[in-house]
């Protein structure tokens, strides 16, 4: 059993489609463990990113993702981490695979409506990042 953290981006949150892509989580194995609906603010967004910092779209992506509510999760269950990498799709929603979340709900490169952890380690530091353990049922 692994756990990995999702998060429903701004984008989605705002089109009304929380529900449908937990949905996809759920049909597939994937156990929510914590929710949260949460405005990050511009100092825990650029924190989360800190990894891109030095890339071009940093400044964008912190804005983006402070633009409205999101929706936090810790998924569980066998190779969450990879699982939920494949039910999101490509980064690009136009190189997507058809039956995606981010082929069926994203508009565009960085309104892509989810995040997930990339790596088990990564999933770790992410998931407390957003939840205390006490949290995670
Ligand atoms: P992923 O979310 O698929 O793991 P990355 O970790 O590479 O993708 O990038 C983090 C986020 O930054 C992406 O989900 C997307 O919102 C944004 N992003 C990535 N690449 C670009 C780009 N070339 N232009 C604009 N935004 C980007
Ligand atoms: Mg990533």
């Amino acid at each position: 059993m692994e756990k990995t953290l999702s998060i429903i981006k701004p984008d989605a949150t705002k089109k009304g489609v929380i529900g449908k892509i937990i949905d996809r989580f759920e049909s597939n194995g994937l156990r929510i463990a914590a929710v949260k609906k949460l405005q990050l603010s511009v100092e825990n967004a650029k924190k989360f990113y800190e990894v891109h910092a030095s890339r071009p779209f940093y400044n964008d992506l912190v804005e983006f993702m402070t633009s409205g509510p999101v929706v936090v999760m810790v998924l569980e269950g066998e190779n969450a981490v990879l699982k939920n990498r494949e039910l999101m799709g490509a980064t690009n929603p136009k190189e997507a695979a058809p039956g995606t979340i981010r082929a069926d709900f994203a508009d565009s490169i960085d309104a892509n409506a989810v995040h997930g952890s990339d790596s088990l380690e990564n999933a770790k530091i992410e998931i407390a990042f957003f939840f205390a353990n006490t949290e995670i049922l």
